[in-house]
């Protein structure tokens, strides 16, 4: 339904977006739709981080990585098979056919929609002119969806280390990778390069992976990495990398020297604040780089805007396309829309991967809560023939006042499947009383969550 807002006659556009990553696009095109005049600048890929060097081509990686084990289970269903090959090449390859053909469509998309597409960097002039490429545009309105960029190590030899944008575009697979961190990015590379054949080192500073996690998910998890022979280093830190032809020795404070010949640097990720000029429109930034929003996702510039990875809240693709979404409405449209931060379900790519909803069990008790667990932990059934060496976990935290479901989790096939379908119960205050009542689906791992009876 086209608004009626007025178009504001003295700049050259309502509405001008920096960034046509998630956050940026959805916003640009939902402002178009409620009748502004709307241009978005790139300066790199359209559809921005995840659909390029992020979650897509990621879990297209990972389906690759999981051939790698599912070609043995196979045999336990009767299936002879020749030990396999894989094509680094050919993955890469395809993935960049079906990243270009999604990059197009966030191009045509956003032309569609109405809205004016740049291909170039923009940076503030004042706090109504943008230098984009060669030219000088103003806007009544500007948002700023830049996104972020990983953060690159300081130690002697950093330079020899790779960041995901790389990974994705690496020549071969390396025979031992040593992949530094133990986050989102380490965990889900891990995965990738055990499963098509690599050795995998991880490097971690903390005493488990996945810190924030439940505690029970990432020992399970760890627990699982450890049984597939993925070597975990903790609270250990990289200090030196030395280049030996083309192999690396990694030294660390612990004086291992580890032989490998990629080391993937994965600690975490910076906000693209650097190119914009930002002093020029007066917009604030916080210590960790990321622009300083309100409520309302305004800059210290009332009518410059921030949302996504850029302002650092909770760096998810969801969480960015939430936020430029509703800021739109609200400009646009009259609305007085807010993204809700509570029960964000969300999940970890990892083998086996994590499903994630509400508090875990840390955060419930230091949020003073009395609660019940529940847990549950069995062979999945396609493991009992395929005998490989892989349980499945899960955990429900619930309020003994209330009986409402304060956190699901899960490690195990399907997880972020599962997760998103309890992630709306939770989201609406699904009660322990309302699983008891469900009836489960069987076979399922699934049927678990509505079958737990015993507190642990
Ligand atoms: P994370 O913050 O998840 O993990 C960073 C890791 O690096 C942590 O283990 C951290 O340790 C460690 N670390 C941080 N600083 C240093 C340092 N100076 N030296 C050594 N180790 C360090 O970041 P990622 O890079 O993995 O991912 C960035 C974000 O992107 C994620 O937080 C997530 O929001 C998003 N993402 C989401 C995905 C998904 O939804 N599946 C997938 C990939 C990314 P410590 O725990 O001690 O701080």
């Amino acid at each position: 339904m086209p608004s009626d807002n007025k178009h504001t006659h003295n700049y050259d556009y309502d509405y001008f977006v920096i960034g046509a990553g998630s956050g940026g696009t959805r916003s640009a095109r939902i402002a178009a739709g409620h009748g502004a005049k709307v241009a978005i600048a790139e300066g790199r890929h359209f559809g921005g981080t995840c659909v390029n060097i992020g979650c897509v081509p990621k879990k297209l990686f990972a389906y690759a990585s999981d051939y790698g084990p599912a070609f043995e289970d196979a045999r336990g269903f009767g299936w002879n098979v020749e030990k396999p090959t894989f094509n680094w090449s050919q993955l890469i390859e395809n993935k960049d056919n079906e990243i270009n053909r999604l990059n197009d469509i966030y191009k045509v998309m956003l032309q569609k929609a109405g809205v004016e597409v740049f291909q170039d960097n923009a940076s503030f002039i004042d706090e109504h002119t943008l230098q984009v490429g060669d030219k000088q545009v103003t806007a009544d309105k500007i948002l700023i969806a830049t996104g972020g960029q990983p953060r690159k190590p300081s130690y002697e030899g950093a330079e020899h280390t790779i960041i995901s944008d790389a990974a994705f575009y690496l020549d071969k697979l390396p025979k031992h990778i040593v992949i530094e961190g133990g986050g989102y990015i380490g965990v889900e590379f891990a995965h990738i390069f055990h499963g098509l054949g690599s050795k995998v080192t991880i490097i971690h500073r903390g005493d488990q992976i996945l810190r924030g996690f439940d505690q029970d998910i990432r020992d399970f998890l760890s627990n699982e990495m450890k049984k597939q022979h993925v070597n975990l280093m903790f609270e250990t830190n990289i200090t030196k990398i030395v280049k030996n032809g083309d192999k690396y020795a990694v030294l660390t404070n612990k004086n291992d020297e580890i032989d490998c010949d990629l080391v993937f640097s994965a600690t975490g990720r910076i906000p693209n604040t650097q190119n914009l000029a930002l002093n020029n429109a007066n917009i604030a930034t916080k210590d960790n780089g990321a622009i300083t929003v309100n409520d309302h996702y305004q800059t210290s510039s009332p009518h410059i805007y921030a949302v996504g990875d850029v302002i650092k809240r909770i760096e998810l693709t969801p969480v960015a396309l939430s936020e430029g979404h509703a800021l739109a409405d609200n400009l646009f449209n009259g609305q007085a829309r807010s993204t809700s931060y509570d029960n964000i379900a969300t999940a970890v790519f990892s083998n086996p991967a994590i499903g994630t909803v509400g508090l875990a069990e840390h955060e419930a008790r230091d949020k003073g809560y009395e609660i019940d667990i529940y847990k549950s932990e069995f062979t999945p059934m396609r493991h009992r023939l395929s005998m490989r060496d892989e349980q499945t976990f899960m955990k429900l935290i619930v309020d003994q006042k209330t009986d409402k479901i304060l956190g699901a989790h899960m490690c195990g096939v399907d997880a972020p499947e599962i997760m998103q379908g309890i992630g709306i119960a939770v989201k609406v205050g699904v009660t322990k009383a309302d699983f008891d009542a469900t009836i489960g689906i069987h076979p399922t791992a699934a049927e678990e969550f509505v079958t737990m009876r015993q507190k642990a």
